[in-house]
């Protein structure tokens, strides 16, 4: 029999820890023990695997004693909380937080880009942030075509992002809007319903967000150039899944429209979506619950002789989180 893991999973009730299960689940990750972990809030709760029942436990130091691999989507505090338990533990951390992306010694890694990364771990492997994920998927094929200089990129990301208590404000605030009622808010500093907020994570002195500052310095760190210039503007829109991405491309090489569909056919991850014509784009209401990033409206920048513009679309929650997270996981399994 081939070998079977002891997993544990860091904020199993949130809205990344809820999809990790089901992908552990599709892609019949050899799973000999499932630990299911959040606050003490959710004591008393269980969560369901492969039919079973499992009781979640509230996360404390001792928690990951026995486990060998441990995904960890309890936020970014949490995760530097338990590192030091979970390496003592044995266990590789696999980490879907912010905490330690830049640390020399975590690999980033998104799968279908670096995995060769993988292998450099110290026992810490970081997911990149969603939006970076959904946009290297598609841009990586391009750049080792014809070496990407630059990317402009506008995102507009959907509430799951910001996990389980944005998705009920968002249904919260629609059925206030259908009923005449006074549109209450808390998770966001404006109301999300019906409206657009130029604002994700905090500001930072250069005008830019944390969250548009991480597409660039993650993305030099998984493509090993610290040359490449990345310009995002970071929106979130009134969606429940899947982020969507303008993005425009400065390459060296000049490539056109068809060799870069052509490219991006091929591209591990990637599904072209491209006929405009007849109405065919990628849609996040499409794209939610897979794990492929879509990719539509190929075009050559008119505003550039080496620029090319792009449509793309991704689950955040599976392929800017979860999905990437097992991949990694299956990776590290298989070597
Ligand atoms: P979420 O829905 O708010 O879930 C948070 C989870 O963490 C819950 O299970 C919660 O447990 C647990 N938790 C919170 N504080 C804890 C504590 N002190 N001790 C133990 N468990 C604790 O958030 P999410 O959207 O899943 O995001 C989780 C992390 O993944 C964040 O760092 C986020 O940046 C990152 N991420 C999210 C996405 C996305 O699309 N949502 C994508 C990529 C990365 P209780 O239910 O018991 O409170």
């Amino acid at each position: 029999m081939s070998k079977q893991y002891r997993v544990g999973i860091m904020g199993v009730t949130g809205a990344v820890g809820t999809v990790m299960l089901r992908i552990l689940e599709e892609r019949h990750f050899p799973v000999a023990e499932l630990k299911p972990l959040a606050s003490a809030r959710s004591v008393g709760k269980t969560v369901q695997y492969h039919g079973e029942d499992i009781p979640v436990q509230e996360m404390k130091p001792d928690s990951f004693k026995g486990l060998d691999i441990v995904l960890a989507s309890a936020g970014a505090s949490v995760s530097r909380q338990f590192v030091q338990n979970v390496k003592e533990s044995g266990a590789v951390m696999i980490d879907n937080t912010s905490a330690f992306r830049m640390e020399a010694d975590v690999p980033l890694v998104v799968p279908e880009v670096n995995p060769e990364d993988i292998f450099k771990h110290q026992g810490v492997i970081a997911n990149p942030n969603c939006s970076t994920i959904i946009m290297l998927v598609a841009v990586n094929p391009l750049h080792r075509a014809a070496r990407v200089k630059r990317i402009l990129a506008s995102t507009y990301q959907a509430v799951s992002g910001t996990g389980a208590k944005a998705i009920a404000e968002l249904e919260q605030q629609t059925r206030q809007w259908a009923k005449g009622e006074k549109i209450t808010h808390e998770v966001y500093p404006y109301p999300i319903a019906f409206n657009v907020l130029p604002h994700i994570d905090v500001f930072l002195e250069n005008g830019y967000t944390k969250e548009e500052m991480k597409m660039m310095h993650e993305t030099r760190k998984m493509l090993h150039d610290d040359s490449i210039m990345v310009s995002a503007t970071a929106v979130r829109v009134p969606v429940f899944t899947s982020h969507s991405e303008t993005i425009q491309v400065e390459t060296e090489k000049k490539l056109t429209a068809a060799e870069a569909r052509e490219i991006l056919a091929k591209a591990p991850g990637v599904k072209v979506v491209d006929d405009p014509a007849n109405k065919k784009y990628p849609l996040p209401l499409h794209t939610s619950g897979q794990d492929d990033v879509w990719v539509g409206r190929i075009r050559e920048d008119v505003s550039h002789p080496r620029g090319l513009a792009l449509w793309v679309v991704g689950d955040q929650l599976r392929k800017g989180a979860a999905t990437n997270a097992v991949q990694i996981a299956e990776i590290l399994i298989n070597r």
